[in-house]
This record gives C-alpha cells, structure tokens and sequence, in this order.
C-alpha cells in the first residue's frame, strides 16, 4: 500500500469503521468477459451520502484515484481500477428502497439491486421497466452511471427518461441534489442528465428518484422467423404503424445464437421448423381495458405471411410457452460466453438501413477471415446489435485474438459511415476510450473535457474512463 493511500486511510478511520474498509482480492471486482483484471488492493464501504462525501473530500486532499463500484456487471470495464494505487469505493451497502403509493415514484439509494427495485414495484402493483439480464446483480447507481438499456427501451426509454431526481457527490466532496419528483423544472442547467451517464467520471451517484408504470395487461409474445433482413423492417413498420408504444420489446436471434445455446448444452424448445437464418421476438401489450387487439395483431401478421414476409409466426398462448421463448433470447449472452467472443460490439445505426449494415459488415468480416462466426442481436427496435464475432474452430483462436483490434476497427469505420453509433447502451468505459476520440464530433469532445476539468481538476474520480488526458 502507498503512504498516500495509508495516510487517507488513516484519516478515514476517525469517521469510518474498521469493517468498511475491505482488503480486495482480485475476484471481488470482477470483468464479467474476463478480460480485464482489477488492480486495486483496497474497498470502502461507505453507508450513507455523508460517509461518501467525507471520502471523496479526502482522497481529494491525499490526491487519492477513485473508483465507483456497483454490481461490477458493466461491459467496457469502467469499474475495474488498472493501477494499484486506486480506490474502490463500492455503493453496496447504500441499499434502501423506498415505494410511494400517493406518486407511484421509487426513491432508492444507488447500490440498490435492480431486481429487487422492480420486485418492490411489482408488489405495488407497479412496473419499474428497465429489463437487464444482469438485472440480479447490477445496482441502480450502475445503471444510471451508464444510463443503461435493455430490453424495453422501445416502449419506455434508457434509464434516464425513467428519472426524476439524483444526488450525487462531486469529486471534491460536495453534495449534489436535484431530487424534487417534478415533471417540469427548468431552474438553471439539467445536471441530473449530465450526470446519468457519465460513468462514474464526474460525480457518484447516491440516490435517485424513479418513474414506475401501470404493469401492462395481458402482453402477447410472437416468435417470427424471415427469409431476409429486409423483411424485419417490414414486419416492424407494419407492426409499429398499428401499435406504437404498445410493443414492448423487438428482439432480434441469429440462427448462429440459437446453434451457440445448444452446443453449450442448454434446454431449449426452439419452436421453428424451418432453417432461417433471422428470428425476432417481440412482445406487445394487446388490451385496452377489456377490449383486446389481438385481431388487428393476428390480420397484420397474416398479411404478412401472405407476402413472403414472415416464414413462420407463433403465439405465446400460455406463460410457460412465454418462459419457453424469452429463455431462448435470455440465454444468449451465457451463451456466447461458453464460446467465447474474440470481439463484442454494442453499436445502433438507424433501424432502417439495418439489413444494409449487416449484410455489408457480414461480407467485410469474412473476407478478412473466413474463419470467422458472428453473433448478431439484440434490441433491434432501437436499431441497437450486439455484434459479437467468434472462431469458427478453436484452432482460429490465436491468429483472430491477434488481429482482433483490426476486427474492432473494421465493425466501428462501418458504424460510423452509417453514422451510427459505437455505444448504443454500454457506454466507453476503458475500452472505447480510443474509439470515443476518433469518432465522436470535435466540439462535443472539446466540451466533455472542458466539464471533466472543471468538475474534476485533478483528474481523480475513475481516471482512465471515457478521458484519456
Ligand atoms: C449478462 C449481462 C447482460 C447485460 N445486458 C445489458 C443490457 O441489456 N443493456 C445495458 O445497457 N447493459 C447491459 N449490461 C451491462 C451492465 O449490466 C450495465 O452497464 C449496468 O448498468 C452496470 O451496472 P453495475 O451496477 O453492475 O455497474 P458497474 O459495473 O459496477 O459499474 C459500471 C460503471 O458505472 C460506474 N458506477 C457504478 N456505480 C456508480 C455510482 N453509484 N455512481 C457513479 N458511478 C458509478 C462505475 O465506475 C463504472 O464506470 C449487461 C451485462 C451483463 C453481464
């Protein structure tokens, strides 16, 4: 340990117990990719926003790097400390949930798990939509620095349109609080949007105010399979035309994902009979009241058969057979880590020009090695992919791990010549860092640097993350 680290330790101990302070072995921060290793030795556990306050004031005094920990579930490693000399300050034990019945509104403190805020709404009779698959382990102050996604995005937002209010504390200490619960508030800059994600580099947030949603009656989920790419943007204009706001979730499966589930040993009841290469799962809120619009759903996809533009379309009639065809898509990213990516994308181009995109990416990728399988999906009503590349046999392995920043290379040019987008949800993190600074538009970089200075002069709070000074 440093003498910096101990002297701030030190002055810690008068406000702080011994138990707060946890030595760290490298598992408890963990990369969910296994790619990136934790190097910090240390962990405090502060217990409220004071206790949190008094922390940030001191590492700012004994210039000590600090680190905001959540769930550890993020995917661009903004959470893992690279030098030995950083702090982790984990949010867990800021774990309170509050529901208020008079607003319908959630007040929680930012290491609350995501899964049991949405579980304290549902016992309300309420919907809190944000939908992970890390939902178990991911803390609202996680999501909220990453201003995460998922898979009801289409319907409801990130989780930025999901709040109200924030407190969060600055790198010198000071307490920041816009938790007023108000629909209107244009009282000077929106600094809760500035600092929902910002990934932990200019602020660390300790409590929010969230939205919840009347849960929605009776939601059917349609399993179709398409011939083309093409067909996709079809179905979901037709679709999105009629319904709107009442879909719920677009999915999009690679046959490749549904082949990856099974090699890695998985259940499933993969309900299609004919081999296509493209699925979309998609889930839409029928009912008005009693009235239900399961006829005008069931006439639109029959119109679309009628044109070659669906191959096959079923009906979730019970919640099992719901389970049956959610698992399928919940399962794909255990999956992919079974086989092991040499190179995951989070990127979103206009939905429009999707089936474009992909082809053309396809063809780019193969030719620079034909030893290559990739898994693309994801939530592509919000024109957002996971376009995650594999070797096609483990012998491939090596040779594509050394070329893989050339992989890397080849899927963001294309993004951006589509003007797309090369974080749709997970943010930059320590590893777009690069990325951020060769694609981002000059003037956006140049204000984003001027706030990190000004905010955090000394450049301690997640160094490394999203800024490389
Ligand atoms: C299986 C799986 C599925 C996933 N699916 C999705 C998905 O569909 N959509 C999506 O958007 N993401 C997804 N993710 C990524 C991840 O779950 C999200 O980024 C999540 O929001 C991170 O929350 P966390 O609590 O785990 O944060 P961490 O991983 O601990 O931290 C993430 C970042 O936020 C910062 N941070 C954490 N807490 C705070 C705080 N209180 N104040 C300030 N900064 C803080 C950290 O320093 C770091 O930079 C998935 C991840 C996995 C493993």
């Amino acid at each position: 340990m440093s003498s910096n680290i101990g002297n701030f330790i030190n002055a810690l101990k008068k406000d702080l117990k011994e138990s707060q302070f946890i030595r760290l072995r490298s598992f408890e921060v963990k990369d969910p990719r296994d790619r990136l290793l934790n190097k910090s030795e240390i962990c405090i556990k502060p217990e409220n926003t004071k206790e949190v306050s008094k922390i940030l004031k001191i590492a700012h005094k004994f210039l000590i790097p600090i680190i905001p920990l959540g769930g550890s579930t993020g995917l661009v490693g903004g959470q893992i400390a690279h030098e030995k000399d950083q702090v982790i300050l984990s949010l867990e034990k800021l774990d309170q949930i509050k529901f208020f019945k008079k607003s319908n509104l959630l007040e929680v403190q930012s290491g609350a798990i995501l899964s049991s805020i949405k579980n304290l709404a549902l016992n309300n009779g309420r919907l809190f939509p944000l939908s992970l698959a890390s939902e178990g382990s991911c803390q609202i102050g996680g999501n909220l620095a990453t201003n995460a996604g998922g898979l009801n995005v289409i319907k409801y937002g990130n989780v930025r349109d999901l709040c109200l209010g924030l407190e969060a504390v600055l790198p010198n200490g000071k307490i920041l609080s816009t938790m007023k619960s108000l629909k209107k508030n244009n009282m000077g800059f929106d600094l809760k949007n500035l600092l929902i994600g910002s990934e932990g580099t200019l602020g660390v947030i300790t409590s929010a105010i969230l939205k919840t949603f009347p849960i929605p009656k009776n939601p059917v989920s349609i399993f179709f399979s398409v011939k083309d790419l093409e067909d996709i943007v079809f179905v979901f204009k037709k679709i999105s035309d009629l319904f709107q706001d009442r879909i719920l979730a677009f999915e999009l499966i690679k046959n490749t994902g549904i082949d990856f589930i099974k090699e890695a040993g998985f259940s499933i009841n993969n309900p299609f009979t004919n081999n296509t290469d493209w699925m979309v799962l998609m889930e839409i809120e029928l009912n008005i009241g009693t009235i239900s619009l399961k006829e005008i759903l069931e006439q639109t996809l029959y119109d679309c058969i009628l044109k070659n533009k669906i191959v096959e379309v079923f009906f979730a009639n019970t919640l099992n057979q719901r389970n049956e065809f959610w698992k399928i898509r919940e399962l794909i990213p255990a999956a992919n880590r079974r086989k092991g990516s040499i190179c995951s994308n989070d990127i979103s181009v206009p939905l429009e020009i999707i089936p474009e995109f992909i082809t053309k990416l396809d063809r780019t990728i193969l030719s620079f090695s034909k030893e290559i399988l990739v898994n693309c999906f994801g939530h592509v009503g919000d024109g957002n992919l996971h376009y995650n590349i594999f070797p096609s046999t483990e012998n491939s392995r090596m040779d594509l791990e050394t070329n893989r920043l050339q992989l890397f290379d080849i899927v963001n040019d294309l993004v951006n010549k589509y003007s797309g987008s090369i974080s749709a949800e997970h943010g930059i993190g320590r590893l777009k860092v690069n990325e951020l600074n060769k694609f981002e538009d000059p003037g956006k970089l140049y204000m984003m640097k001027l706030i990190k200075s000004v905010v955090d002069p000394k450049n301690l709070l997640n160094p490394g993350v999203i800024f490389k000074f």
